[in-house]
């Protein structure tokens, strides 16, 4: 098996079809197909083996499936790198996983600390002025010639994605060919993504949602994906109506966004299909879109390091505010400290098993045999089951704050807050407090031309929550500390930047 095999099947099938449509550019699977192919080939020419670390750290351009893609065809490893790292973030990085070369662009070239990273070769820069280094754009001139994908076993690493920071130091998933193949064929198969779908993909490519639910599923069902830089609402927005784009992915506080906007001078009736996952979608907000819109946002859960796929809600029956059942071929189970499965209906842990689950942690036994035990991923999520087996998630636990001795789960509290109508975006977290422990606090965005008042944001909770879940102080904000992929960053909230 080879991830890069979807890439070789669509340029059989639909050679002319659209891979890629990018700022007025459009790249067939054919162009595609024989871009990665000659990339390939200048890789092998540099001495790149099977199970070498080549880093890409690069925006959504083009580049990234090519080099991605190309990467795979030789059996090396993919690795990640947020494209707003710093230098210090590089090092450590390109430093753990020993990257080869790493493709960057002449933007952030300068980001590459070349002289802390001992196992480094090369840079080669995949868009702007290359200079002394070599440049993607000759390493992909045409030229004619095949290059067979290397068979991988499906236990063989493929890529490695550094976790995304809300918790914890960066380590990185390993994901495997077996694991990266298996996810993206489920992720298509709940979404039914289609030859014909066009798919938008503005979400990042370095994270997993991006990287796998979105451009691996989409080379998977030869569907099309239509680019992007980075969000920005108005061109994303334009280009549904331009490209006829079907199917929507995003994170919730995008699609809190496009509520909050006056979308009416937007065609969006070629748009069939919404999709949210990474962090938690407001009841409120689901039931408006379906409202506005006419059509519901599916939700996924999943995590970097199960590929990142493991619930959905639902291609069959949809149950609003779950994050769905197990896909295919994938176990989950909520559990006790003791690792026992609870009864529907009492929380515990989220563990997940199944193809999805990653090798480990790149250069991290220990950590690795800390997040998987009996085969069990450990998610460090706190949810629970009903009895029909969807699952609800109630927090992360190392968000639970605990007041006065109870156990107070933020997102239970972040929902009132949604009901509020002056509210837009709501995050509350714990902060040490002498007497409690930990005391409740939330940060609010407000609603354009809104008002709302501390004393008036208190009242309305404590009339809808018990006493102790009660939020203590509110933190009015114009933005809320987010990570690349939408997740609100508590730590910052909360002022401990070391968890
Ligand atoms: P990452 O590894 O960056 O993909 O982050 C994974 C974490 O995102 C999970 O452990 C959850 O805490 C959170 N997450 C993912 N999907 C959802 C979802 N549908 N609802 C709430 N939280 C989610």
């Amino acid at each position: 098996m080879n991830i890069a095999k979807n890439v070789e099947r669509a340029s059989l099938y639909f050679p002319q079809k659209a891979a890629l449509i990018f700022e007025g550019r459009t790249i067939s699977y054919e162009e595609l197909n024989g871009r990665v192919n000659r990339l390939a080939k200048a890789l092998r020419a540099m001495g790149v083996e099977k199970g070498d670390r080549i880093a890409l750290f690069l925006p959504n351009i083009p580049a990234f499936p090519i080099v991605y893609l190309a990467v795979q065809k030789l059996g090396a490893i993919a690795v990640s790198i947020n494209a707003m790292s710093k230098k210090r973030e590089i090092k450590y990085i390109a430093g753990d996983s020993g990257c080869k070369i790493v493709f960057t662009t002449s933007e952030l070239r300068g980001e590459v600390p070349r002289e802390a990273l001992p196992a480094l070769e090369k840079i080669v820069v995949a868009e702007g002025e290359a200079g002394e280094d070599p440049d993607l754009e000759t390493l992909t001139a045409p030229e004619d010639g095949d290059f067979a994908c290397r068979e991988m076993a499906p236990n063989d690493p493929a890529a490695i994605l550094y976790t995304s920071g809300t918790t914890g130091f960066p380590k990185g998933a390993t994901l495997t060919h077996g694991n990266v193949v298996s996810n993206s064929i489920s992720a298509g198969n709940h979404s039914g993504v289609c030859p014909d779908d066009r798919m938008q993909l503005f979400l990042p490519l370095f994270h997993c949602f991006g990287q796998n639910y979105i451009m691996n599923s989409a080379f998977a069902k030869c569907a099309t994906l239509v680019l992007h830089r980075r969000f920005e609402p108005e061109p994303v927005l334009g280009a549904i109506a331009s490209h006829k784009v079907t199917m929507l992915f995003a994170v919730p506080t995008i699609f809190i966004h496009f509520l909050n906007m006056d979308t009416s001078r937007y065609d969006l009736s070629s748009l069939r299909y919404c999709f949210t996952a990474a962090a938690t979608m407001p009841l409120e907000t689901a039931l408006q879109w379906k409202d506005k819109f006419g059509m519901p946002i599916h939700e996924g859960y999943g995590l970097t390091e199960c590929s990142p796929f493991a619930l959905y809600n639902h291609d069959f029956k949809l149950k609003y505010g779950s994050l769905g059942t197990p896909i295919e071929n994938v176990d989950v189970r909520v559990v006790d400290y003791e690792g026992k499965e609870v009864p529907p209906g009492e929380q515990g842990a989220i563990v997940v098993r199944g193809p999805n689950v990653m090798r480990g942690y790149w250069g991290k036994p220990a950590e690795t045999a800390k997040a998987i035990r009996d085969g069990w991923l450990h998610t460090g999520d706190i949810g629970k089951m009903d009895e029909e087996g969807y699952f609800f998630i109630t927090d992360r636990l190392k968000d639970m704050i605990i007041a006065a001795g109870f156990n107070v789960y933020p997102n239970e509290v972040e929902q009132v807050l949604y009901q509020h109508p002056a509210v837009k975006e709501a995050a509350v977290y714990g902060v040490p407090d002498a007497v409690r422990g930990e005391t409740v606090h939330a940060a609010i965005v407000l609603k354009k031309g809104m008002r709302a008042d501390e004393e008036g944001i208190i009242d309305f909770c404590r009339a809808n929550m018990a006493a102790y879940k009660t939020p203590r102080r509110i933190l009015f904000m114009d933005e809320l500390p987010k990570s690349p992929t939408g997740k609100i960053l508590k730590r910052i909230l909360r002022g401990d930047e070391s968890s």
